[in-house]
């Protein structure tokens, strides 16, 4: 480890000099870490389900260092791996690299760091560095009454990060995924070239990057499309017991895309709800314990059934006047409970800054830092009901340990030349089994049983021909990377070859065995 510490800050420290840049050492120049608790904070992800130590952290102040440390990568003998991290929430080790440097590119508060969001009033977009938080480009956008589009549920992820999968939310049927919604980019490829891309200029690379897991470089800067931001969203949740009503009221909603905003909903995800109720759900600050809701009393039989909750928002400005009907005459069209509508009024950040309110809660039960075994499924709308018989109310049994949400999305809102793999139908759904294990929990609450069960619904899947996709992907063979890509596979395998031709980008991924 030492001897390859050594290689790598050589090789960094020689190309540094060759290009006459510097008469400083290269820790100081570079921001080259091996502090202990960097590199071991560098070795975990937020699923906790793996451990791999990079060699070295290294803190970017600008695109230029990136650039230079992918080059020292690549024209060294010493040959190493380069993983950007963003905020390290990944699930399966995918930002980790054992034979190199992973790139920390979020913020220290360092006043030399990275440049800040800056926001195009007129053309509405903001320009924001690859390690950004959601959250700050929120802060920052709003500062000019303008937000982002298309949102992830949670906004403590970085912009390179979720760029690299998708980055989806209620709106995502509306606006696309975050890849959709993104003008231009600033790629560090991984020959260590910086490149500007669109859709209009090195347009392959643009395309490769949106959804590309990490594979052809690392995102420095993304344009990112804004819209005037509302000021207060009305967030609804009703329940079903028939799962065919609640997807068929998805649906319709999802269907509403193209009319004016005045008559669909802003939002719109839902979620399952097995025996355990509905209070043991970490994403609901909407059921109040104090206030617990009865099943029983809502009219649905509750014998170990399923119930599905539709939650949908309507954004508004306070000037507005027309919000209480709007949303009345959208309620009217749906099939759901009659008693069981649940509605609260929030400021927009708070909405969208939701899930963090949950995460402080786990964090104070020490229920945070836990692991994971998230498993996110795209599963096509014509299967979604023998998926329903098939696990929701199959394999799960009466124990989730965690939320399991439930939305459909328009496909023809996702760019089929982005990198990215949906199922092969126009609508299908996101199905993220949410889960936490804890070691002294029951049974089914233990990362051995999740895991199982895991494994348990994939086979289902594919026993049953159900056409699943797996969203934020892993697998530990090219074999299954080859079948999860599919028809994409050859374009992306030539893309690789083109923008990371030594394969040291996102190993963490393994997709790509590096050639060093
Ligand atoms: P990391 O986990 O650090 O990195 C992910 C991958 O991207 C790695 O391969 C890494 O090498 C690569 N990468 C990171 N930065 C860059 C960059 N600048 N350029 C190129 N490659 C890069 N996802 C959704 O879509 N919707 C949600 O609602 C949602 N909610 C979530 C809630 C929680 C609590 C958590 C933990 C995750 C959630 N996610 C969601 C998943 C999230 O989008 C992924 O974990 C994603 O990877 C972003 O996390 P990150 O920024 O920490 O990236």
């Amino acid at each position: 480890m030492a001897t390859k510490l050594f290689l790598i800050a050589i090789a960094i420290y020689r190309l540094m000099v060759t290009v006459g840049l510097t008469t400083l050492g290269p820790n100081e120049l570079l921001h080259l870490s091996t502090n202990r608790a960097e590199v071991e904070a560098a070795s975990v992800d937020f699923g906790r389900l793996t451990q791999a130590e990079p060699v070295a952290v290294f803190h970017p102040r600008s695109d230029v260092d990136v650039a230079d440390l992918v080059k020292s990568a690549t024209t060294s003998t010493a040959g190493f791996t380069v993983s950007a991290r963003g905020h390290g929430h990944s699930i399966n080790g995918q930002a980790h690299t054992t034979d190199g440097v992973v790139v920390e590119m979020g913020r220290r508060g360092d006043v030399n760091g990275p440049s800040r969001p800056k926001v195009n009033l007129r053309e509405e977009y903001v320009d924001v560095w690859g390690g950004e938080l959601w959250v700050d480009v929120l802060r920052s956008t709003l500062e000019y009454g303008l937000a982002p589009r298309s949102w992830t549920d949670y906004l403590y992820l970085t912009v390179g990060g979720t760029l690299s999968n998708a980055g989806i939310s209620g709106q995502a049927f509306n606006y696309g995924p975050q890849i959709s919604n993104v003008f231009e980019l600033d790629v560090v490829t991984g020959k260590g070239e910086l490149v500007t891309c669109s859709n209009k200029i090195n347009s392959e690379l643009f395309h490769a990057v949106l959804g590309g897991l990490g594979q052809f470089g690392i995102i420095t800067r993304a344009r990112i499309a804004l819209e005037p931001a509302p000021q207060r969203v009305r967030w609804i949740r009703v329940l079903y017991s028939n799962f065919t009503e609640f997807t068929k009221d998805q649906e319709y909603l999802i269907s509403l895309h193209d009319k004016p905003s005045s008559q669909k909903f802003d939002y719109v995800e839902g979620f399952v709800i097995v025996d355990e109720g509905l209070l043991n759900n970490w994403r609901s600050s909407f059921f109040s314990p104090k206030n617990p809701v009865k099943i029983s009393s809502l009219g649905a039989s509750n014998n170990g059934d399923v119930l599905y909750c539709l939650e949908i928002t309507k954004n508004y400005f306070d000037s507005s006047e027309s919000v209480d009907q709007e949303i009345d005459a959208l309620l009217k069209k749906l099939n759901f409970i009659p008693a069981s509508v649940f509605t609260t009024d929030l400021p927009y950040i708070d909405f969208l800054d939701r899930v963090h309110k949950a995460e402080l809660k786990l964090r104070s039960k020490g229920l945070w830092e836990v692991p994971h075994p998230w498993l996110n499924l795209f599963v096509p709308k014509s299967k979604i009901a023998q998926f329903d018989k098939g696990v929701f109310k199959g394999i799960l049994g009466n124990k989730t340990s965690g939320p399991i949400l439930i939305y459909p999305m328009n496909k023809h809102k996702w760019d089929e030349r982005t990198s990215v793999v949906t199922p092969n139908e126009e609508v299908f759904y996101l199905v993220a089994l949410l889960r936490s294990a804890l070691e002294n929990g029951e049974e089914t609450q233990t990362l051995d049983y999740l895991t199982h069960q895991n494994r348990r619904i994939l086979n289902f899947c594919e026993d049953h021909n159900i056409g699943v996709k797996q969203y934020l992907p892993h697998y530990t063979t090219q074999q299954h990377w080859i079948t999860h890509f599919g028809d994409k596979w050859s374009h992306f395998q030539k893309m690789k070859t083109e923008f990371d031709p030594n394969h040291i980008l996102a190993t963490g991924q393994r997709i790509f065995r590096p050639i060093l």
